[in-house]
């Protein structure tokens, strides 16, 4: 039976810590800013956007939302954009995705001050992340990283396979794995054997948004398997991409959904509005 990565108790280790940082932040009169930006009326991202507001009030970041209409124009975006990167209060600049079509998300996301990209989606973050530079990492990739750190799980020569390559968990996971000298293979829905890649793999990494996409005899003895997913059961409940159940049984370490991947993400939110801060501050070796 695997032992479970319980990311909700790291998640609120690592905000306790960095409601201590901000403490001594405020001390020297400094107070960090998140700036969050959301255009149209999804209702997953206000869901979104009220977990990460409550999260940063309980660790004493300043919260701010711009809503902006749905039938606003991309210059209207990358003027607001523009206004953000000048403010010296705001410390860090979020554009909660997905935003409506025909607006372009990655030119908004290239607009957003290297240094307030507190995502890591802007191409400094993405470039300095590929060359092992220091940067923004974006969120969900580097709480698992926390994870693999804090449950001392060996990543050197292991082979992991990622499930999915998007911009913002399995390319920027690729490259933290690889950073760490594993040997990495990222599957895509073109992928044709994935049964064959995720049966080599030491480490599985998905993050497809389907449901049961990784089943029991599609993994090896005491592989370790980290679920990004979020999905919805046949009951409503929220659950990942992996049957949790079977899995578990032949893991070494697992994430549970909920309360595994998604707390990382939200405390590695803070985590690099509090590294923004300190770097325009000229705090600290950040
Ligand atoms: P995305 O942009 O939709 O990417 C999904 C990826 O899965 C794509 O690369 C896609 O391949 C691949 N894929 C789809 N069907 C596949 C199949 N049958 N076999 C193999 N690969 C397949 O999604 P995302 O934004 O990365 O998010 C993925 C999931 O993680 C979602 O459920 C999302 O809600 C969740 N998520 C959770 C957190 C958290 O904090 N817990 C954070 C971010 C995302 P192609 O590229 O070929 O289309």
């Amino acid at each position: 039976m695997a032992q479970i990565i319980d990311g909700k108790s790291l998640a609120k280790k690592i905000r306790e810590n960095l409601k201590k940082e901000a403490e001594e932040l405020k001390k020297m009169g400094i107070i960090p800013h998140l700036a969050v930006i959301m255009v149209g009326n999804n209702d997953a991202s206000k869901v979104y956007v009220r977990n990460k507001s409550r999260a940063c009030e309980e660790v004493g970041i300043e919260f701010k939302e711009y809503f902006l209409e749905e039938s606003i124009k991309q210059e209207e975006l990358i003027e607001l954009i523009d206004k953000l990167n000048k403010d010296k209060k705001i410390n860090g600049i979020l554009l909660q995705s997905p935003i409506p079509k025909p607006l372009d998300i990655q030119k908004a996301f290239n607009k957003i001050d290297n240094i307030k990209d507190v995502d890591g989606f802007n191409p400094y973050n993405v470039g300095s992340l590929c060359i092992g530079q220091d940067g923004f990492i974006p969120c969900t990739p580097l709480g698992i990283m926390k994870m693999f750190e804090e449950y001392k799980i060996e990543i050197e020569g292991k082979k992991v396979a990622i499930i999915g390559r998007s911009n913002i968990v399995g390319k920027p996971m690729a490259q933290c794995m690889l950073s760490k000298n594993a040997t990495v293979t990222i599957c895509h829905s073109r992928t044709k054997e994935l049964r064959k890649e995720l049966k080599d793999a030491d480490i599985i990494i998905s993050a497809v948004g389907t449901r049961n996409i990784v089943k029991e005899d599609m993994v090896k003895d005491g592989v370790v398997v980290i679920d990004v997913g979020m999905n919805r059961d046949d009951k409503g409940k929220l659950c990942g991409d992996v049957d949790f159940e079977k899995v578990s049984k032949k893991a070494s370490y697992i994430t549970p959904v909920p309360g595994g991947v998604g707390p990382m993400t939200i405390a590695m939110l803070l985590h690099n509005v509090i590294k923004a801060t300190k770097m325009q501050n000229m705090i600290g070796n950040n």
